[in-house]
């Protein structure tokens, strides 16, 4: 291979792309706001400053400011995507090394430890940067620059050619990362947050999966021409995303409401309706009420929507996305099913009384 200047800058892109959200998100003015998860030192609620969508919003801007400038092509990421990619596996491991190496073992021997990390709620520079917000930050950033740049590949590929498919395809990207940094608090009350370690999983996942698999349909599709979708299609794949979006943000805003402010009907409209044991109350009407994890589905979804918005259903490497949401979310559903049912017991018989389905109302 021959090694240029702009293979290293390649390699390097990921790295400095998480060195400046960084930077922004420690001199960016931030709002501080109290999570979900108990501080075990304090015994008080962990804090966090949050200030995700400006972070997100200046990266593109600049990344935009950086090609209308003709400094760096808007096509870049793409064209150095291989490069970009070693830089974050290694980027992925190294981080996740020093998350884990020097702090005290959980289970015996190295490897689970490394996968599922040490520490739980660690933060930095002073508590201005939580571990975890900070990684789902540069992982959405990054994957935001990634698909800008990969569409822009697209649309210098076919002057006054572009497919709408594409267009779509990133609007409804936006708007999935968009939708996270809006709604960035009700993130802490997620099980990453309050239930997992930051190790390999979490560390690995932010820096290089969720930046570069993500994208992995346009990274196929878009040297491709368009497939001239009708607008009937594209407008019946637009909807299949905003249906599974309803999903999923409803349930998640409908217990985050819940577990704020138990007695406020969500939306105005929907009183909660509860099983409850005297000590707790679990939530079994709306989005709670037609399955124990109807977000999940909301999230695959999502993805069938912005993978059939490409126009290309027999490019099967676009297909991985949704199909990796599919085992993400069926697995960690039987592991939530075994939390509850630790944490709730006869609450939590009770309520799969009530909602017998697990992800798909009257289906499973
Ligand atoms: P949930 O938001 O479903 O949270 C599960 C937790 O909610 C349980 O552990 C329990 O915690 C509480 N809970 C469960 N049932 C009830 C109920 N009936 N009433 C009240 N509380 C209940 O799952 P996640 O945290 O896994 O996911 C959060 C969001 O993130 C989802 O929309 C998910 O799809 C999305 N996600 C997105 C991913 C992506 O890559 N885009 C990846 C993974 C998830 P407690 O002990 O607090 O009661």
């Amino acid at each position: 291979m021959n090694i240029t200047w702009n293979t290293i800058a390649g390699f390097f892109a990921p790295w400095l792309i998480t060195a400046g959200v960084l930077l922004l998100h420690i001199v960016l003015p931030a709002r501080r706001v109290a999570g979900y998860v108990v501080d075990e030192k304090s015994g008080t609620r962990l804090t966090y400053r949050l200030n995700g969508m400006a972070v997100f919003l200046l990266s593109m801007a600049i990344f935009g400011g950086l090609g209308l400038g003709s400094i760096i092509p808007f096509n870049w990421l793409y064209t150095h995507r291989w490069e970009g990619l070693a830089g974050a596996v290694t980027l992925g491991m190294i981080g996740s090394l020093a998350v884990v190496l020097g702090k005290p073992k959980v289970k015996p021997g190295f490897i689970a430890d490394f996968f599922l990390g040490r520490s739980k709620n660690p933060q930095y520079f002073n508590r201005r940067v939580d571990a975890k917000m900070f990684l789902y930050l540069v992982g959405a950033t990054l994957l935001g620059l990634n698909i800008l740049s990969f569409a822009a590949h697209h649309v210098m590929q076919h002057p006054g050619n572009a497919s709408p498919s594409v267009i779509l395809y990133t609007v409804l990207f936006f708007w999935f990362l968009l939708d996270y940094m809006t709604f960035e608090r009700v993130h802490l009350y997620t099980y990453d947050l309050f239930a997992e370690r930051v190790g390999f999983k979490l560390t690995f996942g932010c820096l290089t999966f969720y930046p570069y698999f993500y994208a992995v349909g346009l990274w196929t599709v878009a040297p491709l021409p368009s497939p001239n979708l009708s607008p009937v299609l594209l407008a019946l794949y637009a909807a299949i995303f905003f249906l599974g979006w309803g999903f999923a943000r409803g349930a998640n805003m409908q217990k985050f409401y819940f577990k704020t402010q138990p007695d406020k009907s969500f939306m105005g409209v929907f009183k909660p309706a509860v099983v409850s044991d005297g000590t707790h109350s679990l939530l079994c009407s709306g989005f709670w009420g037609i399955s124990r994890h109807v977000n999940y589905l909301g999230e695959v979804l999502m993805a069938t929507g912005l993978t059939l918005s490409l126009g290309y259903p027999l490019v099967w490497w676009a297909w991985l996305y949704p199909l990796y949401y599919v085992l993400l979310l069926t697995t960690r559903e039987r592991d939530d099913e075994k939390r509850c049912r630790a944490k709730y017991g006869a609450l939590w018989e009770e309520y799969v009384q009530k909602v017998p389905k697990r992800i798909i109302p009257w289906v499973y």
